[in-house]
């Protein structure tokens, strides 16, 4: 556990170092005007903070949810997704324990969004704040957690920790991140996950 905890650090640095390197590569862009952040207050257009919020979740989960099934192949595995896998049991020092070229991945997500849809700064710092949450939540051991932890907040369709431990536990399931409507329609849901949803809010 200690030397499972050691190695997550350690790549959390190195992913560290990857996500700054892409905040500069954003900054840059921003200074060049070749992104479509936007920083006034339009009061006919509150509504669109919420709808691109809730756009960069879906088009993140969509990204998060293929490109991890793809680091899952054999020959993608080892450079890009066995680090995260290390730790069979996560903890919250797993959440951004990624092979640097995962986390480049990621981060090129996030440039390649902010370069294609008009995004507030706000939105952007609450999808960076979500993310960041979210993952931790996601890698909560959970024997630690209270036995009443809601990990069903809205129905079958949020993920949560019991919802990802088990991809740390069994790895040919449950590959999404913030939504579980992609492990649903691929048929990579875990099927004693919603009778365990049903019995116990801890299912494993
Ligand atoms: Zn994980
Ligand atoms: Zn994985």
């Amino acid at each position: 556990m200690r030397d499972g905890i050691q190695h997550d650090i350690r790549l959390s640095v190195l992913s560290a170092a990857v996500f700054a390197l892409a905040a500069a590569a954003l900054l840059w862009l921003q200074n060049h005007g070749m992104t479509r952040i936007y920083t006034g207050a339009d009061p006919n257009n509150w509504w669109y903070l919420g709808v691109s919020y809730l756009a960069v979740l879906i088009l993140q989960d969509t990204a998060f949810y293929f490109t991890h099934r793809l680091f899952h192949h054999r020959a993608l595995y080892a450079l890009f997704h066995r680090g995260h896998h290390r730790s069979r049991r996560p903890t919250p020092w797993t959440s951004f324990a990624f092979d640097p070229p995962e986390a480049l991945v990621q981060s090129l997500f996030l440039v390649g969004v902010v370069t294609l849809l008009p995004l507030h700064v706000i939105t952007l710092l609450a999808v960076l704040s979500t993310m960041t949450i979210w993952a931790i939540v996601n890698h909560l051991d959970l024997d630690e957690l209270p036995r009443r932890f809601p990990h069903h907040w809205l129905g079958r369709w949020v993920i949560g920790p019991a919802h990802h431990a088990l991809h740390h536990h069994r790895p040919s399931v449950h590959f999404g991140l913030y939504f579980t409507f992609w492990d649903r329609v691929c048929s990579t849901e875990d099927t004693s996950y919603s009778t365990g949803l049903n019995a116990s809010p801890v299912i494993i």
